[in-house]
């Protein structure tokens, strides 16, 4: 296959648009990419958008009124979208997440719910589908997501001391509101319900013990990540991440855990249990310790372009087979082809010397574009 880079409308971030391999790639479920890791997990992001700007992901001195999102006639539409998503269900992924951005922000996500919950395997089952969120619409919406087919719910929250919280969101937002979320989650069956903290020191470390304590003794798995070198403008510092090891500490200092096996290979959280039953908690430390092992996760962006990585710096421009005509043969095809060229490892490689970007002037992409 020869690749073939465009330039953007917006010079956004380098693209490729990938040529149709002549020998074609077969959608049979078994696709690998050179490290032998399958093709199972899809986190499409259906907005760049997002009402929070924390400031890890989207610093309000950069997402400013003067930044530009994407336009809407960039976006994929739900149409798109689906289409897509069937191609990677034939090679392989069972389970699918919504992001963003903020998802919940994108108009009639139910409508795209509903489709996405009526895709099926080639074994007839339906796929997890899942989706991050920033709760902040959730109250509202939990009852019709449920109804439309979303399985389940993990909710971002940094800390329970409101003043934290709206520190940390930076939009000033109050922490009772996403406690609400929460609650009208369960209410409508969202789960199991897993919160992401990320943890960062100085910040909002004093909140693990706080918000170990809340979820202790509810169906709700808190998780503590560490807080990520992704993309290029949250001014990332070693000294502020916060080993998993040392939450870990803390807590078993109050609390005493044991581990669990992984749940599924490819987990992205390490699981522990405290000790006296009353639950679960994880750990995902992409710091620290890499799991890109068992990377099995592709990404889609707003636009349409596919990522083999959190750190990568090129996109795979898969809308411009979908509105060129290209048949959905062709699409799989490109997109098994895609897979099997795939070798990205950065977590694992933090700190030693990166393969330089292969297209100039290729830049990170950032995590409110791509999602977590
Ligand atoms: N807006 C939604 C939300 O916050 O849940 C979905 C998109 S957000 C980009 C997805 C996840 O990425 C969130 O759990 C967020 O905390 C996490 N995240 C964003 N920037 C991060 C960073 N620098 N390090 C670690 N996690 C990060
Ligand atoms: Fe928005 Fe989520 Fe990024 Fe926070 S982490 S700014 S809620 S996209
Ligand atoms: Fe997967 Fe890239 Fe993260 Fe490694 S660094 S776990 S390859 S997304």
């Amino acid at each position: 296959m020869t690749e073939r880079v465009i330039p953007l409308a917006d010079h956004r971030y380098a693209s490729i648009v990938p040529l149709v391999p002549a020998r074609p790639v077969v959608a049979d479920g078994l696709v690998a990419d050179r490290l032998g890791r399958p093709l199972h997990d899809l986190r499409i992001s259906v907005t760049d958008r997002c009402n929070f700007r924390c400031s890890y992901c989207m610093p309000k001195e950069v997402f400013d009124k003067s930044y530009t999102f994407l336009p809407h006639a960039s976006l994929l539409s739900f149409e798109e979208i689906t289409r897509v998503a069937r191609l990677f269900v034939a090679h392989g992924v069972r389970k699918i997440r919504l992001t963003g951005g903020e998802p919940l922000l994108r108009k009639n996500l139910e409508v795209l719910i509903e489709m996405l919950a009526g895709l099926r395997t080639d074994h007839g089952e339906p796929l997890d589908l899942t989706l991050t969120t920033n709760a902040s619409l959730l109250a509202r919406k939990a009852a019709a997501l449920k109804a439309a087919g979303l399985k389940r719910v993990t909710v971002s929250l940094d800390g329970l001391d409101d003043a934290v919280f709206r520190r940390m969101n930076d939009v000033d937002f109050p922490v009772s509101e996403v406690l609400r979320g929460l609650d009208a989650a369960m209410e409508a069956g969202l789960g199991p319900i897993k919160v992401n903290m990320v943890v960062k020191r100085g910040t909002n470390d004093h909140e693990i013990l706080p918000m170990a304590r809340h979820f202790r003794g509810t169906p709700i798995v808190l998780r503590f990540i560490e807080y990520m070198d992704v993309g290029a403008t949250n001014a990332w510092r070693m000294d502020e991440v916060l080993p998993s090891a040392e939450v870990r500490r803390r807590l078993q200092a109050e609390f005493p855990l044991e581990p669990l096996d992984p749940a599924a290979p490819g987990e992205t959280a390490e699981r522990w249990r405290y000790v006296d039953g009353r639950g679960e908690v994880g750990f995902i430390s992409s710091v620290t310790q890499a799991f890109c092992r068992d990377c099995s996760r592709a990404r889609l962006s707003t636009e349409g372009k596919l990522y083999l990585c959190l750190f990568a710096s090129r996109g795979y421009d898969l809308r411009a087979l979908l509105r060129g005509g290209a048949s959905d043969d062709a699409i799989a095809s490109a997109i098994g082809h895609i897979w099997q060229q795939r070798d990205d490892r950065y977590s694992e490689r933090r700190g030693q010397p990166q393969p330089s970007p292969p297209v100039q002037g290729g830049r990170r992409i950032e995590m409110h574009y791509i999602g977590g």
